[in-house]
């Protein structure tokens, strides 16, 4: 079978994703630059299926929108021939909910055969996240102001308890102290070097 290489919010041009297997879908959460960059998106991902929010959809020049398709928070569909569902990403916290507002953002939920996957965007723990079972794999942001403190992202992986979590755009948070509050049985954290920067 055909290499598949789903990427999520590919931004940073093209040079960065040389080397690396070519993108036969992408996913982006949304409309920050941070995550959605049409240079990007023209460079890597010209011919590829992209799934996305309404927002993103809207700002996608033709010939990217002609291979889109918007989901909305809640739906579910099939995304590269996999099962995939939209789940809500926005704040929670009262003094941050102009980063995220409500009803705007998606994470997705991935079904790789027996496995889910779950890429959570930009977001604070939602009723949605910390309700989801059965995650394989979570990838989950920390980075203030904009998503959760360690704190917060250690108490949802407690409470929905993903197989392995991988933190992810975490900027300068620190992660042992997310790691550290990661109690939950069964739940092993990775840790990746998302910023390496190539030489
Ligand atoms: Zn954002």
């Amino acid at each position: 079978m055909a290499t598949r290489a789903i990427y999520v919010d590919p931004v940073g041009g093209a040079a960065l994703y040389e080397g690396l297997p070519a993108a036969t879908a992408v996913l982006i959460t949304h409309g920050h630059g941070d995550h959605f960059d049409v240079p990007t998106l023209e460079a890597i991902a010209k011919d590829v299926p992209l799934l996305t929010n309404q927002d993103v959809f809207d700002k996608l020049p033709p010939a990217l929108k002609a291979n889109a398709t918007p989901i909305a928070n809640g739906a579910e569909t099939t995304f590269a021939g996999l099962p995939l569902k939209a789940i809500p990403a926005h704040n929670v916290t009262a003094d941050r909910m102009q980063y995220h507002p409500v009803g705007v953002g998606n994470g997705y939920l991935l079904t790789f055969g027996d496995k889910i996957v779950y890429v959570a965007g930009d977001t604070e723990p939602t009723p949605e996240m910390l309700a989801l079972s059965g995650i394989a794999v979570a990838f989950l942001p920390m980075n203030l102001p904009y998503t959760m403190t360690v704190e917060q992202a250690a108490e949802a992986v407690n409470a929905f308890k993903p197989a392995i979590v991988y933190p992810y755009h975490y900027g300068d948070s620190d992660l042992d102290a997310f790691e550290a509050g990661v109690t939950a049985d069964g739940v092993e954290v990775r840790r990746r070097d998302w910023y390496a920067k190539s030489a």
